[in-house]
């Protein structure tokens, strides 16, 4: 059977929101079956439990925001994709601010603390969500245009395009192509770091925005390169971040995916709309089990078991 996955223990964390600078502490907690992903935030008078779904999300500029009543957490989507990418269904996440920790800028701090807690088999059946039919959202045309989509795939894979008019980007694959069954996330898409441009820095800050970012959090261009001493991790690491995002942005949907995901110039806001889309479509999508591990997709029993 392809089981349910939890953490063996509980492991922490300590870091600064990118966008509030805030000091932060998480808690990463094992859960029971079915549980889902839940953030509690225990810095309020009363703990109050935000489970992930995609209607908890509440705001998707510059990152994605969940919310329940008036408790927020900002910029879950890197934690998100590391639980995606190893497989991680039930998990409670206590946090000590509004906004999850950036450590490096990636996912592989997280993939780091999921590993080292050890991930543990439970006694109930994954629940994948399998798409049946194409869905579509598409907004602007022609230097604006961005569209993302769903199609129906025995597995899970993502092909992301970008386009940025900047010589740094440009000089790197703008394209990429990742299929979570090759068992490469830790390898491929984790590293990935988030970017961001000095010309936007100012604006942002002068927004209350990117307080906690920096050089050892992002990789940071100004108008021709990358300021950061050690380059970059990956030839194509800007789209590979997207990647990572939107594999954290789709898991927010609160079960893995068994579709294949494509996107031009999508961001946190589409690929929200794109899991509502497919939610309030009748007949879109199914819920599946795998009582036999060979009748999984390829490389699903291993994911994130291997290292
Ligand atoms: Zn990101």
């Amino acid at each position: 059977m392809i089981a349910q996955r939890t953490l063996k223990t509980l492991t922490k964390a300590v870091g600064v929101g990118l966008h509030s600078g805030q000091r932060v502490e998480l808690t990463l907690r094992p859960a029971p079956a079915d549980t889902g992903i839940v953030f509690r935030r225990v810095d309020l008078p009363e703990p109050v439990d935000i489970p992930v779904s995609a209607a908890a999300v509440s705001d998707t500029r510059l990152a994605s925001t969940i919310a329940r009543g008036n408790a927020k957490v900002h910029t879950i989507e890197h934690l998100m994709s590391a639980c995606a990418g190893l497989g991680i269904d039930n998990l409670i996440v206590d946090i000590t601010a509004e906004e999850v920790p950036i450590l490096d800028g990636s996912a592989a701090s997280f993939v780091y603390l999921l590993q080292s807690a050890g991930i543990e088999l439970q006694k109930a059946p994954r629940r994948f969500i399998r798409v049946l039919k194409p869905v579509e959202v598409r907004e602007g045309e022609g230097r604006k245009l961005k569209w993302a989509r769903l199609e129906p795939y025995q597995g899970f894979k993502l092909s992301f395009e970008i386009e940025f008019d900047h010589p740094a980007v440009t000089a790197t694959g703008q394209a990429v192509e990742f299929d979570l069954g090759s068992g490469q996330y830790a390898r491929e898409i984790a590293r990935a770091r988030t970017f961001g441009f000095t010309r936007d820095v100012e604006m942002m800050r002068a927004n209350g925005l990117a307080l906690g970012g920096g050089l050892d959090n992002a990789i940071v261009l100004d108008d021709v390169k990358v300021l950061n001493a050690d380059g970059l991790r990956y030839q194509d690491e800007f789209v590979k971040h997207k990647i990572l995002d939107a594999m954290g942005d789709l898991y927010i949907i609160g079960k893995p995916l068994l579709a294949a995901y494509s996107a031009f110039r999508s961001g946190h806001a589409m690929n929200n709309q794109l899991l509502r889309a497919l939610l309030s479509q009748p007949g879109s999508y199914e819920i599946v089990t795998f009582e036999q591990d060979s009748r999984a997709p390829q490389g699903f029993a291993e994911l994130g078991m291997a290292w």
